[in-house]
């Protein structure tokens, strides 16, 4: 078979307490354990996709502002916010101001996620916001909710993979 192994670098940035860790450790383990300290770190995952195995090395980081490392390690990045914190929205639009408008601007593939979904009734950006900032920044968006289920991490994690490698096969 084909033993060929792809790595895929997803560098994870947002503001304090949106929900970065809970949606890492949810694609890691399947599981939402409520309280998960400050690490930052660096996860691995394998996983076979169209005949392929995926090495996911994830990097939960506590960075508001990557540095020129992040970005140089990053073969793509994942913007959260919680859609009950507008203040963690305003993060992630200065996050794309660096990404994508600076004086290089980078063509790295970017997923937006709102996360929280379950908390509606303290919601403070609204699903059109999001989606249009996505928009026009040639990003992915979700909204999602790592304390409810899987599946939205994972649908998360595996469109920036496609993303990645459709990246990787247009240079
Ligand atoms: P980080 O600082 O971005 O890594 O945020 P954490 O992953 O540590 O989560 C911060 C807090 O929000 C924790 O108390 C989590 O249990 C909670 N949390 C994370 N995701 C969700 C979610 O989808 N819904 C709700 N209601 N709480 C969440
Ligand atoms: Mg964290």
């Amino acid at each position: 078979g084909n033993q060929q192994r792809v790595e895929a670098n997803i560098l994870l940035l947002g503001a304090h307490n949106v929900g970065k860790s809970a949606l890492t450790v949810r694609f890691l383990t399947r599981r939402f354990i409520g309280e998960y300290g400050d690490i930052e770190s660096v996860y691995s995952r394998v996983d076979r996709i169209d005949g392929q195995n995926i090495c996911f090395n994830i990097w939960d980081s506590q960075f508001t502002q990557a540095g020129e490392k992040q970005l140089q390690w990053a073969d793509g990045m994942i913007l959260v916010y919680s859609i009950c914190d507008r203040g963690s929205f305003d993060v992630v639009r200065q996050q794309l101001q660096q990404i994508r408008g600076g004086r290089k601007p980078s063509s790295v593939p970017v997923l937006i996620v709102g996360n929280k979904r379950d908390l509606q009734r303290y919601r403070s950006v609204s699903s059109e916001e999001g989606r249009l900032l996505a928009l026009s920044q040639r990003c992915g968006f979700f909204e999602v909710s790592a304390a409810e289920t899987y599946h939205g991490a994972l649908l998360v994690f595996h469109r920036l993979v496609d993303l990645v490698r459709e990246t990787r096969a247009l240079r």
